[in-house]
């Protein structure tokens, strides 16, 4: 055996030994939990991604333990340039702070390299090494024999794969495999599986529970012909040297679970433990779906980047999402950090989530509602600049201003929500701006001169020194002088006995200044308009009426 070791890796120096003590069992308190996010450079980077990120970030947090960042990036035919940074800064984007790891100014760590193309000799270690044991060897089949057997399979109605009697170079004489080498021709590294396919055995999963699951049998290929390995090895190698304690994972990795137990075993690893997540699901008509990369745009991180929902909602929502009871205790808690939330792996929903952009839209309204101005004003602005850049330029010119306005109806137990993203805000405050300011249309329900006349006894009678009940005394005075009431009871009462009331007149001065039927408190609106400015609408929309 140790020949066949040394004729397939003879350029292998290191002994697993030496990795071992390269990379020492981490010095961390009882209970800490080591785990990570390892990531395919895809270039998309999605809603699920932030979900198993959140998921480990607080796994490892609360518990004093360490999160690293792992590039696999094995599947060079998948490679997309740049998009080891665009997830990086994705993952950054929405605080997911990692210890340790893959990043953009140089990879920090001592459990490094981090991304798998630069760990091909640390892999061969291993390859040798369950060669030298027996329980890897190497399989010359081409394409076309892999081709056949799988067909001959299939029209057995027998299970696909190499595994028994179709594991053909399993146990093929040295001098056939002395052959093919000294012929140059391409060969895998294949696990010699111990299993059988008619045992079944439980395993513990921190989020599925317990599930019964069946041994494999078959030889999976553990290095490919260019001498890379597939994602089993190099998760059992990464994650036993990288001294991951938890594996946090989509579930579509489940059915290879019992192959990653057989290799844990055969490398003489311990086993971490295991934390598979369920999918993002949707509603689509009365049935449930997996969000998908071409029907959903909102699978995409960009997606809510350019929706302009802040960060922190989206934050907020996947933690409502993942622990059923997070509501409750944010209700509780409304001002305390997310990061005090005892969060846990073990409430995971093991069938997945339901994603509901109705739910996050509220989410993002009432975290909108709690930032103070100054923070609305800031990430408007960075929104506005990169997505709507007139109106982030007209941000930016005056941030007083912006904030001014969205002092308006903010702290106090009810705050105003109306933003869900930052691009209802151009609706909603757009007419603080000259450029955004609509053209008042009154209700028709109205004759042109009862509307001329408010706006004009409006001009005449107010005075900039007034104060809101001074203000308001005089709308009431104009409300009685053209004959509408004041008394919105008696209105409420019989409305067909009034022309109007107190609430159309200041209706129509909300649509001279704001061009809206609907604006936080019209007086409050006048003073961080200025009141000359205001005045000015109004003797606007006056001419207009002429
Ligand atoms: N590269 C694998 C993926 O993107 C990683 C799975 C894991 O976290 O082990 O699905």
């Amino acid at each position: 055996m140790e020949t066949l070791s040394q004729l397939l890796f003879p350029q292998v120096t290191m002994t697993p030994e030496d990795l071992e003590a390269k990379y020492p069992p981490r010095n961390l308190p009882e209970g800490a939990v080591v785990t990570r996010m390892a990531p395919s450079p895809t270039g998309f980077v999605h809603l699920g991604n932030l979900v198993q990120g959140l998921t480990a970030e607080r796994m490892a947090h609360r518990t004093g333990g360490v999160l690293f960042l792992r590039v696999e990036d094995t599947d060079a035919k998948r490679e997309v340039p740049g998009a080891v940074e665009v997830l990086i800064e994705s993952l950054k984007h929405y605080g997911i702070a990692f210890d340790e790891g893959a990043a953009v100014n140089g990879d920090r760590g001592d459990y490094g390299p981090y991304r798998q193309r630069q760990r091909a000799e640390i892999y061969h270690v291993y390859a040798k090494l369950l060669v030298e044991k027996g329980m890897a060897y190497p399989c010359f089949c081409t394409e076309e024999e892999l081709s056949a057997m799988r067909e001959r399979q299939e029209a057995n109605k027998e299970t696909t794969g190499y595994y028994g009697h179709y594991a053909l170079w399993r146990d093929r004489p040295m001098e056939d495999v002395k052959a093919a080498l000294a012929a140059g021709k391409p060969w895998v590294l294949r696990f010699r599986s111990p299993g059988d396919s008619s045992r079944q055995f439980k395993f513990n999963d921190l989020v599925k529970g317990t599930l019964t699951v069946t041994e494999n049998d078959v030889d999976h290929v553990l290095l490919k012909a260019d001498g890379i390995p597939t994602y089993h090895f190099a998760h059992a190698v990464d994650d036993h040297l990288m001294r991951t304690t938890h594996v946090v994972r989509g579930d579509e990795w489940l059915p290879s679970l019992p192959f990653h137990i057989q290799l844990f075993q055969a490398l003489g690893f311990k086993l971490p433990k295991y934390v598979h997540i369920g999918p993002l699901m949707k509603m689509d008509g009365a049935s449930k779906r997996k969000l998908s990369k071409r029907k959903d745009p909102e699978l995409a991180l960009t997606y809510y980047q350019a929706e302009g929902f802040p960060v922190e909602a989206v934050y907020e929502y996947i933690m409502t999402l993942l622990n059923s009871n997070y509501e409750d205790w944010r209700r509780a808690n409304p001002v305390a950090d997310a990061a005090d939330f005892p969060f846990s792996a073990k409430k995971l929903n093991p069938a997945g989530n339901l994603f509901d952009y109705a739910k996050l839209t509220d989410v993002s309204k009432n975290e909108i509602a709690k930032m103070p101005a100054q923070k609305v004003c800031a990430l408007l602005t960075q929104w506005a600049q990169q997505y709507d850049p007139a109106f982030g330029a007209k941000l930016a010119a005056d941030p007083a201003y912006v904030e001014a306005i969205f002092a308006i109806g903010r702290g106090g137990k009810k705050p105003r929500k109306d933003l869900a993203t930052w691009k209802d805000a151009k609706e909603y405050m757009g007419f603080f701006y000259d450029e955004y300011l609509a053209a008042p249309e009154f209700d028709p329900k109205f004759p042109r001169e009862t509307v001329a006349k408010v706006l004009a006894r409006y001009l005449e009678t107010g005075d900039p020194a007034d104060d809101a009940a001074a203000w308001f005394d005089r709308i009431k005075a104009i409300t009685e002088e053209i004959g509408f009431t004041t008394d919105m009871r008696a209105y409420k009462a019989d409305p067909e006995a009034f022309p109007g009331t107190v609430a159309d007149v200041s209706g129509f001065l909300r649509v001279a200044i704001t061009g809206k039927t609907n604006s936080p408190d019209l007086y409050t609106v006048i003073r961080v308009l200025g009141w000359d400015r205001a005045n000015g609408r109004v003797r606007a929309a006056l001419e207009r009426l002429k």
